[in-house]
């Protein structure tokens, strides 16, 4: 196994004004030798002086890669013949550079490693040679300029953390202002030596690379070089040492010459400049010029901001507009929360001006200068968070800042753009959208929930155009959808199991509001609706008394008439959480007073309490979904299983628990009772059942039964019983003690009523059975194909629409037949 080494030299231009050791102008681009002068073309007899500002530079940047700053440095001459240095030699640091021993920490895919600077160190540049032809140029104006190498220890293994250390080293200088880190013009180059060895054995015969004027082509060349010196030493082969370039044309490294060593320069002091020892005044500069580095800025920024690390990485890719993202969110965060002052200025620097600045050819190191100033973004940014303007008019404003030099709030101001808030204006909008939309509005009433979504987002739309885009959106989407009303659900509980919890094995009455919030989810049940939910009570359902039918029934009606009174207020459906025990009872009473109406009741029972909430809501929720897809009536759901409300049956406990009889027999038809139970105080209705259900007596008819047990009921208030027989129709019709006759008789002495009911299903034809034929003749009113339940649950509704007990049997009698 192999295992690579790699180091890196980096040449950094410091921005001096003049060159190192002379006044001339230090500049790219000039004409060529216009700035030299003879100190740096090598008159014999000059003197060279150090120019400050360079060596306060590099030392600066010496601190900011963590080296230790030598406390006394001087300069040696290096000597080699080349025509770009006419001195014959180049005045560099060989004994005391700079700074030494510092580090850098890498974060490579989430792994952290630490790159040992060797050293920094000063010297001058060469000039530039341009090879035309047959003939070679010399421009000298870059000779004697100021150039920083910063040296490595062989610490990378691989090309990219080269590629991102050269990235971050840019970025770092380019933020203390000492280099432009343009690798293009030259002004940080870089220069690398890789060597390829077996594991554990240390470094192996180096070779440098050149021509290396790109992050990306240092990446590639230092790459290419390690495949190649592996496939080399793999054959058994010897690196030659040598200095070879990249050839970006050709992707890969060729060889150049083979490498001097560092006795090959004879260094010897340069003994034209004195030693440099930094004093006090020296040092302050120095610490005076070291800023927040842009590793430690973005985790400042991700920490005190909160704003995501991609987005902080965005910001701090340049200084300046770092500083433009911090003042921005500065003047923001005068009315807004700082985070939320951060979030709103990162999004739209990061989208929209970010790409207005690549339209215009604004540079991020510009951003401080550009026509939006960080506190025209705040404004804008506080402009739209006071909801005064919409996205979209931001965005036109974004425009017109750009184009004109202006305040945001002065281009709001100057064109109206400011949003319509009122609902008056937007719902006179939306009347022009809906009579100029017939077809759209028309479809809505009859489409499927996905339709209706896009229909009504369709119609916000228009309303948004008709007001030139000022309309908040928002506003006019809710105005729309009240336009198509059935949107509120009604979940009533009525105590029971699926509202119940399972304590230690027991079911207790539970809360609805934790079903309320599984509930919440609007999705499932269809575009707009809401969910509001209703507690009538906290009990097992046999414990119903008539107060908690009377909420029950008072309820529905406010509801289902507020329905039909006023479209707004329509509802999609009423869901009624309810217990089994009862269930027959009050699912048929609801059914006897409402199942004319227009709005469609689901009662939602379990036959065991729910797990979970979240079991429960879905129990719900089921019924709430297929309710709302049947039409109008009323229905009962049981774990999931649908039956009609009336002449429900218990069957049995296991699921499913409940039986419908006689389904297809036409019934008696319900009570239109809504809108007249709507006018009743609740009071009045609870009075109305106490009275009705405490006349009331269901009896079960058996054998050997003594009909004298009637006598102590009548005369304990019973008026009106239920009486369930035998079989189709059959029981005691004779005159002994045993005989309903006398029974039936003596109490309609006393004003009672009888009905009549079986315990069989089916439908009861009395004709074909003497004693029944006995006991109608006798006045006992048949209840055809009803269930005992549904008889005594519509003797109960009767009442509450009669309002008293004449007008309850009339009803029954009137109903018998239908
Ligand atoms: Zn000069």
């Amino acid at each position: 196994m192999y295992q690579s080494f790699i180091g890196l030299e980096v040449h950094i231009h410091l921005l001096t004004k003049t060159k190192v050791f002379c006044g001339c102008r230090a500049a790219f681009g000039d004409e060529p030798n216009t700035n030299v002068c003879p100190v740096c073309m090598g008159y014999p007899g000059v003197l060279p002086a150090l120019n400050e500002e360079a060596m306060r530079m590099s030392a600066v940047v010496a601190k900011a890669l963590n080296c230790t700053l030598s406390p006394k440095t001087w300069f040696e001459r290096k000597q080699y013949f080349y025509p770009d240095m006419p001195k014959n030699y180049q005045i560099s640091q060989f004994a005391s550079p700079v700074g030494v021993d510092g580090y850098v920490d890498l974060e490579f895919h989430r792994n952290k490693k630490r790159i040992r600077i060797k050293e920094c160190h000063l010297e001058e540049d060469a000039g530039k040679m341009v090879h035309a032809g047959n003939v070679s140029l010399l421009d000298y104006n870059r000779a004697g300029t100021s150039l920083l190498e910063i040296v490595t220890e062989p610490d990378f293994e691989i090309g990219e953390e080269a590629e991102l250390f050269l990235q971050q080293l840019r970025r770092t200088v380019r933020y203390l202002g000492v280099c432009d880190g343009n690798m293009e013009e030259g002004s940080l180059r870089c220069d690398a030596n890789v060597s390829v060895n077996l594991r554990g054995q240390g470094l192996g015969r180096k070779v440098e690379i050149k021509n290396l004027n790109s992050s990306r082509f240092v990446k590639l060349g230092l790459n290419y070089e390690i495949v190649r010196q592996t496939e080399i030493l793999e054959k058994g082969g010897t690196v030659k040492q040598e200095t070879r370039l990249w050839n970006e044309n050709r992707d890969q490294t060729e060889s150049m010459r083979s490498k001097e060593s560092a006795h090959d320069y004879r260094y010897f002091p340069e003994p034209d400049l004195p030693p440099f020892i930094p004093d006090a005044a020296f040092r302050a500069a120095v610490d005076a010029s070291l800023v927040e580095l842009p590793a430690a800025r973005e985790a400042r920024l991700v920490a005190e901001l909160g704003i995501a690390e991609a987005q902080a990485a965005f910001v701090c890719e340049e200084k300046p507009l770092a500083d433009y993202f911090e003042a921005a969110v500065a003047a923001a965060s005068a009315e807004l929360p700082k985070a939320e002052a951060a979030e709103r200025v990162v999004a739209w620097l990061s989208s929209d001006v970010k790409r207005i600045m690549n339209r215009d050819g604004i540079a991020a190191s510009a951003a401080l200068s550009m026509k939006l100033s960080p506190a025209r973004l705040a404004q804008l940014v506080l402009l739209i968070a006071s909801g005064r303007i919409s996205g979209k008019i931001a965005k036109q404003t974004l425009e017109a800042v750009f184009a004109e030099d202006a305040d945001p709030a002065a281009v709001v101001a100057a064109r109206g753009w400011e949003q319509i808030t009122d609902p008056a204006v937007v719902g006179k909008a939306v009347d022009e959208v809906f009579a100029a939309e017939p077809k759209a509005v028309e479809e809505i009433a009859a489409a499927q929930p996905e339709r209706v979504r896009s229909l009504t987002a369709y119609l916000a739309g228009k309303v948004i155009a008709a007001t030139g885009g000022r309309a908040d959106p928002a506003l006019a989407r809710r105005l729309v959808d009240e336009r198509f009303a059935p949107r509120t659900l009604d979940i009533v509980s009525f105590g029971g199991a699926i509202s119940g919890k399972k304590e230690g094995g027991v079911v207790v009455p539970g809360e609805l509001a934790d079903v309320r919030t599984a509930f919440a989810a609007e999705k499932a049940i269809g575009p707009g609706v809401r969910v509001e939910s209703e507690h009538l009570g906290s009990f097992l359902s046999e414990e119903v008394s008539p107060a908690e039918w009377a909420l029950l029934v008072s309820g529905l009606a406010s509801r289902v008439a507020a329905s039909s009174a006023d479209s707004r207020a329509k509802t999609p459906g009423i869901v009624v959480a309810h217990g089994t025990d009862t269930l027959p009872y009050t699912a048929a009473l609801v059914h006897w007073l409402f199942s004319r109406s227009a709005v469609p009741i689901a009662f939602a029972a379990a036959s065991s309490a729910p797990a979970t909430d979240a079991e429960a809501a879905a129990l719900l929720k089921d019924a709430a979904v297929r309710a709302l897809s049947g039409g109008a009536g009323v229905r009962a759901f049981v774990d999931g299983l649908e039956y009609p409300a009336a002449n429900l049956k218990f069957v049995r406990v296991a699921s499913p628990g409940f039986d419908t009889w006689n389904s297809g027999v036409p019934l008696p038809a319900a009570f239109d009772a809504a809108a007249a139970l709507a006018e009743l105080p609740e009071g009045e209705i609870r009075r109305r059942l106490e009275a009705a259900t405490s006349s009331l007596a269901v009896v079960k008819i058996f054998p050997c039964m003594r009909t004298e047990l009637f006598g102590p009921l009548v005369a304990g208030g019973c008026t009106n019983f239920i009486l369930e027989l035998y079989d189709t129709g059959t029981a005691p019709g004779g005159s002994s003690a045993y005989s309903l006759k006398e029974a039936i008789r003596t109490g309609r002495e006393k004003g009672a009523a009888f009905y009549c009911t079986s315990q069989q299903e089916g439908v009861v034809d009395f004709s074909g059975y003497v004693t029944a034929h006995e006991l109608w003749k006798e006045g006992v009113v048949p209840m055809g194909a009803l269930t005992t339940e549904s008889a005594y649950a519509r003797f109960v509704a009767a009442w509450l629409v009669a309002g008293d007990e004449a007008g309850a049997r009339s009803l029954m009698e009137e109903g018998r037949n239908a």
